[in-house]
């Protein structure tokens, strides 16, 4: 029997905002415990909330980018629940009036451009962060994470592979940090999943029993968390088996979900209106205005790094996957017009060198203006493409201009025919061993004395010019 997974997803992402949902706290990342709270995000009694107009904002140009209808009215619902890590007893969020709804994300799987429908986007409040200290035998609560704007997408279960899962992650994560909805921080929990699973024969139209699970923190979780449900449920339905409703929690060590409850068990959250915040209405013209402040979105670009500059999918693909490097892929492209000689120096040298240095590009020396000088002077033959890694590299170190690191350096490279031929007479004359070896016929010999050539020029002879003069000398030899 071949088995199809339905697969929906609930992403949960911290926003980057500076203060929190309701209050005026801190959001910043990796503070004491319990040092960026007050009376609202610690639930006292009596307090009010008071919505954080960025948080909405942002919301707004997340439904926008993922192609959402926006409520003109928009509400805040109580959901209740008691725990630990949340002091009010509820947590804000919105149930019945989302901020936006109907909306899709495309993405590529492959060759093809898939489709994945949104069923809603909501704005709600983060809980804060038990703390279980291992050894002990009690727990610390940190609510520095309370109150912090979360949005809530959810999909409509659109998704039937591994891969589909994956490249539409990767997406919406790209989408999320292209409009500055959130950093996407894995390690800081910027994102976090539920996967909804069920399956069926395939061919079937019904859909499965679904079941939720919770507790996913990266991408990898979210993968494997599939991979061993699809196979727990698909083995189910082969032997005939009843396959429950229910919401299970994924154990990242032990590799295995285990449930947590049942259907009947569901928690009743008694959701209702909240009643210290105003419903919110959102005019056409804010909306406008968001709208305006769009970015273009990942996919287009690539599509226009493809058209535009005559990239591969896979190049473009490799630009455009941060916003940081595509962007500054088009600066140096507008000063150095060499699309490929720039493409390939980012995703080459570059690359290696933030890769090494555990730094982005903003965080590094190097500019645009000063790739581009680099560039310029490498497609002159002005310098070769050793000595213009080096160059990189030591403006990565310094900061300073690429000409003079090879003024300082003497890296000009040696176009001169006539100093050429000297140097490449003189390599002739040291080796005569390599001589004899290149008349019978051993083809290594001859790239051992360009590379004598090249020691004598302190690597500074345009290499093209050393094979064409030795060819050249050697023939008279
Ligand atoms: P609930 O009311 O339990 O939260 P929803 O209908 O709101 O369930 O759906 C929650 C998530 O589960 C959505 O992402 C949705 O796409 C997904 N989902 C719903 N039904 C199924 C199903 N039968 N199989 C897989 N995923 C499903
Ligand atoms: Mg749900
Ligand atoms: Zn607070």
């Amino acid at each position: 029997m071949e088995i199809e997974p339905v697969i929906g997803l609930e992403i949960h992402t911290e926003l980057s905002t500076q203060s929190k949902m309701f209050c005026s706290c801190s959001t910043r990342f990796g503070s004491s415990p319990n040092t960026q709270v007050c009376p609202v995000c610690l639930g006292l009694p009596g307090v009010l909330p008071v919505v954080n107009e960025e948080a909405v904002r942002i919301g707004i140009k997340t439904c926008l980018a993922l192609n959402c209808k926006i409520n003109k009215y928009t509400r805040f619902d109580r959901k209740n629940y008691y725990y630990p890590d949340l002091p009010k007893n509820y947590q804000i969020s919105q149930q019945y009036i989302p901020i936006g709804v109907d909306g899709w994300v495309e993405f590529e799987v492959g060759e093809e451009v898939k489709r994945v429908r949104i069923h809603n986007i909501h704005l709600e409040e983060d809980a804060g962060k038990n703390v279980h200290e291992e050894g002990k035998n009690f727990s610390l609560v940190d609510l520095n994470r309370a109150g912090i704007p979360l949005l809530e997408i959810v999909t409509y279960p659109d998704m039937h592979s591994m891969e589909e899962v994956n490249s539409f992650m990767n997406e919406l994560r790209n989408i999320l940090i292209y409009i500055g909805a959130s950093n996407c921080k894995m390690e800081e929990g910027h994102l976090r999943f539920e996967a909804n699973v069920s399956v069926r024969r395939k061919g079937d139209e019904e859909l499965g029993p679904k079941v939720e699970m919770k507790n996913l923190n990266s991408f990898r979780s979210v993968l494997q968390a599939l991979e061993y449900e699809i196979e727990r449920q698909g083995a189910r339905l082969r032997r005939g088996e009843p396959i429950y409703q229910e919401t299970r929690l994924w154990n990242e060590e032990k590799g295995e979900s285990f449930t947590m409850r049942f259907k009947e068990e569901a928690q009743d959250y008694r959701y209702f209106p909240e009643p210290d915040i105003p419903p919110l209405e959102i005019g056409k013209t804010w909306i406008e205005e968001i709208k305006a402040t769009l970015p273009e979105l990942p996919l287009k670009k690539k599509k226009r790094f493809i058209e535009e500059y005559g990239l591969s999918k896979k190049e473009a693909g490799i630009l455009v996957e941060e916003k940081e490097i595509s962007c500054f892929f088009e600066e140096v492209v507008k000063i150095c017009p060499q699309p490929r000689l720039v493409v390939n120096w980012i995703m080459g040298p570059l690359m290696r060198e933030l890769n090494e240095r555990g730094l982005t590009i903003g965080e590094s020396k190097l500019t645009a203006t000063k790739l581009a000088r680099l560039l310029e002077m490498v497609k002159e033959n002005l310098i070769t493409q050793t000595n213009a890694k080096y160059c990189l590299h030591e403006i990565f170190d310094s900061g300073e201009e690429p000409e003079r690191i090879v003024e300082k350096r003497g890296w000009k490279q040696v176009t001169d025919v006539e100093e050429i031929e000297k140097m490449v007479r003189e390599a002739i004359q040291k080796n005569p061993r390599a001589v004899e070896d290149i008349n019978k016929g051993k083809k290594t010999a001859f790239g051992f004395l360009i590379g004598q050539v090249m020691k004598l020029s302190q690597g500074k002879a345009n290499p093209g010019k050393v094979r064409e003069i030795l060819e050249r000398e050697l023939g008279k030899c």
